[in-house]
Formats: C-alpha cells, structure tokens, sequence
C-alpha cells in the first residue's frame, strides 16, 4: 500500500480518545484512480481537509477537496485542464477499527469528471475530412469535396437511428 493509501486510514480509538480529529494533506491521487478513470488523470496533488466528529454510534467526516483534472477535448481530443472541488460528507460506524475514507476520495473525485468536456467554448473541433485542428488554423478543405467513406457511413447510420423513430 502506497503512502497516500495509507494517509487516507485513521484509527477509530484515536478519534474516540480526541473526540474527533481535523487535518489537511496533499495527495498524490494518481495511485487512487489509476484503474477507474481512462481518458482522465489527475493534474497534480489533490488537497483534502478532513474533519472527523462523534455522533450517536457513527463517526461523521466533512470533508473538502480540492483538485484538477487533466481531460481529453470531446471535440478536438487536446488535453486540458479541469479545477475542482467538492464536499465529502459520510458516517463510518463507531466499531470498527479503521477508518478508511479512500473509497469515498475516489468516488468524489471520479464524480468530478464531466461526460464531455471541451478544451475551450467555442473549440472548433477536428476536420472530419483531413483531420486536422481546426483550432490551430484552418485546413483548406472545401465543404464540398466527399467525405471519407467512414464518416459517410457514419451519417447513413445516424440517418436511420432518426428514422426508427416512431
Ligand atoms: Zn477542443
Ligand atoms: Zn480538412
């Protein structure tokens, strides 16, 4: 297990003996999402305040993190850059002996991942003829010269998705 797995464990007895525990650390979150997320990975530390507390047989964390992640271009497959940040609130119960809070990192910063996200607003994405990005200057293609057969084939089938329609 890796430092920052472990930096994520926190002992039940000592939160009970302190009636709680706070602290801020800076993860490599690389280890943590390795497997879960393609086309994402995290751009740099992930910041993580915690704060444990006792209530009734549960121990309660609020938590706060903070992190980017780099994404591909839904458009123009470049790699841009994603800040975020987000809440983590959860209740472990009191019997256990660790408390592990990795699941719940991963899972708050997973959730941070758009469906599709672009490089820029107005990105104007790749030439569907000669492939070229179209961000980076125009590629001379004419509107109407073909389109390669697998983009043609691509609009026949969209074509009749839209036709199946009732
Ligand atoms: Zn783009
Ligand atoms: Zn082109």
């Amino acid at each position: 297990m890796s430092d920052e797995l472990k930096s994520l464990r926190f002992e039940v007895k000592r939160i009970k003996e302190e009636g709680g525990l706070a602290g801020a650390f800076e993860l490599d979150a690389a280890p943590l999402v390795a497997q879960e997320a393609p086309g994402a990975r995290p751009a740099g530390p992930v910041r993580l305040e915690a704060e444990f507390s006792l209530g009734g047989n549960r121990i309660l964390l609020q938590a706060k993190l903070a992190g980017a992640w780099t994404l591909v271009c839904s458009r123009c497959l470049a790699e841009h850059r994603l800040g975020y940040a987000c809440a983590i609130d959860e209740t472990y119960p009191l019997t256990a002996e660790v408390v592990d809070i990795a699941d719940d990192v991963r899972q708050a910063m997973l959730l941070e991942i758009p469906p599709r996200s672009l490089c820029r607003p107005d990105c104007k994405g790749l030439c569907p003829r000669c492939g070229q990005n179209l961000n980076a200057a125009p590629c001379g293609c004419k509107a109407e010269e073909p389109l390669p057969p697998e983009a043609l084939k691509k609009l026949t089938i969209e074509k009749e998705i839209n036709h199946a329609e009732p």
